[in-house]
């Protein structure tokens, strides 16, 4: 009898791997159409990015710039009562959590690259960023010139920062830590002496500690992208068209406003 139950485990479990149980794969999914059956987006999101998506430890919400654009892409897609779920995801986690279905897009800062374009999809431009270098206020260097031998660059794993820094500043050493407080966190207690990353993040950063200031401009484009699985050309024209739409009838320019109030470089014209 004890065999016999082992056996019937057995092939259960090869008739799941085939594919019998469990519903479809991602690849084999229709996200426009799971979405609204649904009446959700899942979007993955920075929960440590002050501007873009930092989590509010008092209220429990997200709150930045890619919020605010995933809440009226939600609107435009699924109605007013639709819901935008958030997922918290870091640069190296965004693209495998997509992949893996757990998130339906990316909006998390994400740079468009030819590289990721190997891997996954992107809307088109909704925001403009371009890497850049901060350091303590009264730090000698001014520019990523300057950064050699003797210099340690603090970078987050998987963003273009810490590939960028490596072709810019040959000679400096690089750390690369998980996210962005954990980077920061480092600058602070000094384990590196210059921290690289968008002119964006930095200034959020730099903004709520004055003793950081940004120096030397930006060195690279960064336009940001929502990243959406391969072979969904359904939910990719729907954000683009959302996102039209919200360029459109002036919502795109409020929340620009709202998180960017003296800096226009970022904004992106229809
Ligand atoms: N925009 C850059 C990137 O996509 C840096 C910001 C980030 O790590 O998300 O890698």
């Amino acid at each position: 009898m004890k065999k016999k139950i082992v056996w019937f485990f057995a092939l259960m479990m090869v008739v799941c791997t085939l594919g019998a149980c469990g519903g479809k794969s991602v690849a084999d999914q229709d996200i426009a159409k799971t979405s609204r059956e649904k009446n959700q987006i899942v979007w993955g999101v920075k929960y440590d990015t002050r501007l873009f998506g930092l989590m509010d430890i008092a209220t429990g919400e997200v709150r930045g710039f890619d919020i605010d654009i995933a809440k009226a892409l939600t609107e435009k897609m699924l109605g007013r009562d639709g819901n935008a779920i958030f997922v918290e995801v870091t640069s190296k986690t965004r693209i495998p959590l997509l992949k893996n279905g757990n998130i339906d897009a990316i909006i998390a800062t994400m740079t468009i690259s030819e590289e990721r374009k190997k891997q996954v999809d992107f809307s088109d431009v909704y925001f403009d960023a371009g890497q850049s270098i901060m350091v303590q206020k009264d730090s000698p260097i001014q520019s990523v010139n300057d950064l050699g031998a003797n210099n340690t660059v603090l970078a987050v794993k998987g963003s273009t920062s810490a590939a960028n820094i490596r072709e810019h500043a040959p000679d400096a050493k690089i750390l690369e830590l998980e996210n962005y407080s954990e980077a920061f966190t480092a600058l602070q207690s000094g384990q590196g002496d210059v921290m690289t990353t968008d002119n964006a993040i930095l200034l959020g950063m730099a903004a709520s500690n004055p003793d950081y200031k940004l120096v030397g401009g930006t060195f690279t484009n960064e336009p940001y992208g929502i990243a959406i699985n391969k072979n969904q050309e359904n939910f990719l024209n729907e954000v683009n068209q959302a996102l039209k739409e919200i360029h459109e009838d002036g919502t795109y320019d409020e929340i620009y406003q709202k998180w960017f109030p003296d800096d226009e470089t970022g904004k992106v014209e229809e």
